[in-house]
């Protein structure tokens, strides 16, 4: 018999907070409650105090629903809306308002790193359908190239597509408790939320609900020693994706455009999301480009190309370069095997392969990895 929510609540009810004693079912607390053959996802919203208290209840609310018959995998995720810091106090949060005075913010606070991952990058995109992955996928292999030990994490919720440009079918393993083995491809170490969840499935994520998967995706999976973690975001530049991009401890971000202005208008977003959070923008780049004629090699600018540049200049960030609109670049991401590697000498390759040149130098600056600790 199918599972349905009611299943999981009527778990959930055996879960108890510590605090009130009351159950996790009736406080409100549950997020949408993604069901999808025998996986269950959900997300429990707390205050952002809260979160060592609650993590023995994600536990048990873990095991509480993995004990249910027909459940094979439990994913639950603890979500603050707040970031961490003490409430304000009633008194003190009249005064503030009435004091017509800004909410209490201070300095953006930054993620964890995620230990043996030296540097984490995202590839965002305004909008969809840019080439955000086929770009992601390009440059990653392209990276792996100039020696780098290089994963790629999609975390493209809405639209995973990674799994199909690497060309990988199958699912990842579970190595110890709730954490996944990376899938291998191109000598990439390569996780997606496609791997767990079935391209039918509808996708109605709630923005926590998002983030609360992608956290443990990045967090959850052996990723070993890894120079770089590119990151494929969800397109767009809505609260999901600003709180993801503050919550992944980023040492840059790559913009994907195309040319045409009201893709360059959704890019200026993009670049005012990371600036926001304090990530740096590693570069822009203008993806479909020109267009080549498979035909006779002819060269059209069919999106007035060239916007990305003038849009870098105005923003005062690297332009990193150009792709083309290419009918071998279509043909290889969607026959999963990224041009880059499964024709390095084109010059497409060697396109993405300078880009990718960029990316390192421009992460040539301090990293902001997790501190290695050593035990002398
Ligand atoms: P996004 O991740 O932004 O939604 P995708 O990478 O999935 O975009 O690309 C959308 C479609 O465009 C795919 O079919 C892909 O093969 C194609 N595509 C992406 N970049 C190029 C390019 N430079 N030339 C030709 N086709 C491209």
């Amino acid at each position: 018999m199918a599972l349905s929510q009611n299943d999981i609540l009527r778990a959930l009810e055996l879960v108890k907070l510590p605090a009130s004693g009351q159950s996790l079912a009736a406080s409100g607390r549950v997020g949408d409650i993604l069901i999808n053959d025998g996986k269950v996802i959900f997300a429990i919203g707390i205050d952002a105090t809260e979160a060592g208290a609650m993590e023995p209840v994600r536990k048990a609310a873990e095991s509480a629903v993995g004990g249910i018959p027909g459940v094979t995998q439990v994913l639950v995720g603890l979500t603050a809306d707040k970031a961490p810091g003490r409430a304000p106090s009633q008194a003190a949060e009249a005064r503030r308002q009435a004091h017509g005075q800004p909410a209490p913010g201070g300095p953006v606070p930054k993620a964890a790193g995620i230990p043996g991952v030296k540097q984490i990058i995202a590839v965002a995109s305004g909008k969809g359908g840019v080439g955000k992955s086929t770009t992601t996928a390009n440059l990653a292999v392209g990276l792996a190239t100039l020696g780098l030990k290089v994963g790629v994490l999609d975390a493209d919720i809405y639209g995973p597509s990674v799994p199909k440009i690497f060309g990988i079918t199958g699912k990842p393993r579970l190595v110890s408790g709730r954490t996944l083995a990376p899938m291998e491809a191109y000598g990439l170490k390569i996780m997606s939320i496609g791997f767990l969840i079935d391209e039918e499935t509808p996708m109605i994520w709630r923005g926590p609900m998002v983030i609360s998967a992608i956290t443990q995706m990045l967090r959850e999976v052996a990723w070993g020693e890894l120079d770089v973690l590119v990151v494929d975001m969800p397109p767009g530049t809505g609260d999901a994706q600003l709180t993801m991009a503050q919550q992944t401890p980023l040492a840059g971000a790559v913009i994907v455009s195309t040319p045409q202005d009201l893709a360059l208008l959704d890019a200026r977003r993009g670049v005012a999301m990371f600036r926001k959070v304090e990530v740096p923008i590693l570069g822009i780049i203008e993806n479909m480009s020109y267009f080549i004629c498979p035909e006779c090699g002819h060269r059209s600018d069919i999106f007035a190309h060239g916007g990305a540049r003038h849009e870098a200049e105005r923003q005062g960030v690297p332009f990193l370069g150009e792709i083309p609109l290419a009918m071998p670049i279509r043909e290889t991401s969607d026959g999963g095997r990224p041009i880059v590697a499964s024709d390095p000498d084109s010059a497409h390759a060697k396109a993405y392969v300078a880009l990718a040149r960029q990316v390192k130098a421009g992460l040539g600056g301090p990293a902001r990895a997790a501190p290695r600790i050593v035990i002398e």
